[in-house]
């Protein structure tokens, strides 16, 4: 045991760099890792100093610290992204699970479950890593490796809430067989990095799912729902981020309660509280499209797809939503090809121009420059990433190096919720301010960091060592 090695794993904590993905405890091979819920509502590991070797794996492994874009980039797809915005592609499409039942209680429009199932049937996984609600601790979630349709379909729908997900690799490295894995980008970089640092688990997942991602929420945001809809913790018997019931995709929270009440709450009331419980290390993620998966699926929110120009206009009443989909390597490409020929999914042709209009990636790409320059001032940590994007659009690349003084002060303001986040009565701080009033500064925040001008806007990418090319 080294202290430098505490210090490398602690310091990716105490710089606020750690995602929770779990990767660390799952890769260690002498269980000297917990994972446990912080003052914050977020999961962060803590080491034993008894039982740790010092060996580094656990920071090796971890992609809190950082992810290696070009170096992985070259290994996965040999050269830079094809696509600074969406990253390295071979199509687009945008699609749904062709079984109604499927895709009407799944999230976006059924693809990742339909293809779980598609391929565990036939035997081309015998196995899939998905997360879902604990049935103990319907507020918890739990990972696990899915082994039947059932399975599958009980860990349907997206939780905005901390999944250790990769922390599963300790298991996987000892169940024989070949698996799937579904997650999010952090997640999904933590797979890569350990794929590198145990080949034989590269064997063992034939493909990755990747969540597109623009942050996810403390286990805190739980509570403020339930306060919001009056209900206590014990009472729960069953929660939902975004459930179709009420009225249609994308979904509404739906609470019930062991009494069988149902209680729902309007997915805009979300999106409103939504920064409040986001955590710091999701504003440093510039990885909103899963660019390291082998094909990556979202919400389809292009307009147009819902035969419509504007989604306002769309009545979603009943709607059962639809995904998009990036297939991005070989692997991805054979197992949607299958599904597609089996007639489990339906897919349209769609364009990147398309896909930009829907997820607006370039989003978080951007704004990650505003985050990275505030925790330099404030001597806290900014994951290296080695490549950088600027906006080819030269009023937008002005706004992003000329900081206003509301971008100042929406900036401080993010910090200033990341340190009293911590505190026993944030909940009910938030809970008092007005869902008008938090919407409002959603807007505010919104012009001040120039995100709304940052939907299709085609970027430059440059390699942090090659200042050149930009
Ligand atoms: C935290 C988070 C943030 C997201 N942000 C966006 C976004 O900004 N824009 C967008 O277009 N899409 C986003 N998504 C993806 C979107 O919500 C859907 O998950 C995706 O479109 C797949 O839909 P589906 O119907 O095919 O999935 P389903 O068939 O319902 O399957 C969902 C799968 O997701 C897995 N899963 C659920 N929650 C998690 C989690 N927290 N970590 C790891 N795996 C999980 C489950 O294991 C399940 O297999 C996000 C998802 C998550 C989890
Ligand atoms: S340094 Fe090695 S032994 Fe110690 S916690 Fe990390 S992975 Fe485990
Ligand atoms: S591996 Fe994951 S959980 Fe562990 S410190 Fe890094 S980001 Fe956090
Ligand atoms: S925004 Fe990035 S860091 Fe945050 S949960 Fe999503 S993928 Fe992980």
């Amino acid at each position: 045991m080294t202290a430098k090695t505490h210090n490398t794993i602690d310091h990716v904590v105490r710089s606020l760099l750690c995602t929770g993905c779990g990767a660390c405890a799952g890769i260690c091979r002498y269980n000297a890792i917990t994972i446990r819920e912080n003052c914050r509502g977020l999961l962060t590991p803590v080491i034993n100093s008894k039982l740790c070797i010092g060996c580094g794996f656990c920071f090796r492994v971890c992609p809190g610290q950082g992810f290696d874009f070009p170096a992985v980039t070259k290994q996965l797809f040999g050269g830079y992204p094809a696509h600074p915005e969406i990253g390295n592609f071979l199509s687009i499409h945008s699609g749904y699970a062709v079984k109604n039942e499927i895709r009407k209680q799944c999230q976006s429009g059924g693809i990742v479950s339909a293809v779980l199932i598609h391929a565990l049937e036939n035997r081309i996984i015998d196995g899939a890593v998905v997360s879902r609600w604990n049935r103990e601790d319907p507020l918890n979630t739990e990972v696990f490796i899915a082994r039947n349709k059932d399975e599958i379909l009980s860990a349907s729908g997206s939780k905005y809430s901390p999944v250790p997900t990769a922390q599963i690799i300790g298991t996987l490295k000892n169940t024989p067989g070949r698996f799937a894995f579904v997650g999010v980008s952090c997640q999904v970089h933590a797979i890569r990095n350990a794929h590198q640092m145990m080949p034989e688990l590269s064997q063992k997942i034939v493909f990755i799912i990747g969540l597109f991602c623009q942050g996810t929420m403390s286990h805190k945001y739980l509570h403020y729902a339930l306060a919001k809809a009056g209900i206590c913790a014990q009472d729960v018997q069953r929660f939902a981020y975004r459930a179709k019931e009420w009225r249609g995709w994308p979904g509404d929270i739906r609470i019930v309660g062991k009494s069988g009440n149902i209680e729902h709450m309007p997915s805009s009331d979300r999106m409103c509280a939504k920064p409040y419980f986001t955590p710091w290390r999701c504003n440093l993620c510039i990885d909103k499209l899963n660019e390291f998966a082998d094909f990556s699926v979202g919400d389809c929110r292009n307009p147009l797809q819902y035969g419509s120009k504007s989604l306002k206009e769309v009545n979603f009443k009943g709607h059962p939503g639809i995904s998009d989909i990036i297939v991005r390597t070989k692997a991805g490409e054979g197992v949607i090809k299958m599904c597609l020929d089996a007639g489990v999914i339906e897919l349209k042709d769609s364009s990147w121009q398309d896909l930009l209009v829907s997820a607006q990636p370039s989003r978080k790409k951007l704004e990650f420059t505003y985050f990275a320059a505030l925790a330099r001032i404030l001597h806290i940590g900014v994951p290296s990433f080695n490549i950088r994007y600027i906006p080819k659009n030269k009023i937008l690349n002005k706004k992003l190096t000329r900081y206003s003084s509301i971008t100042i002060v929406i900036l401080f303001h993010y910090w200033l919720i990341e340190i009293i986040s911590g505190t026993t009565m944030y909940v009910f701080a938030i809970k008092s301010i007005p869902i008008k009033i938090l919407a409002w500064l959603n807007r505010v925040r919104e012009k001040g960091l120039a995100s709304k001008n940052c939907g299709p806007e085609e970027l430059i990418v440059c390699r942090d060592d090659e200042d050149d090319i930009c």
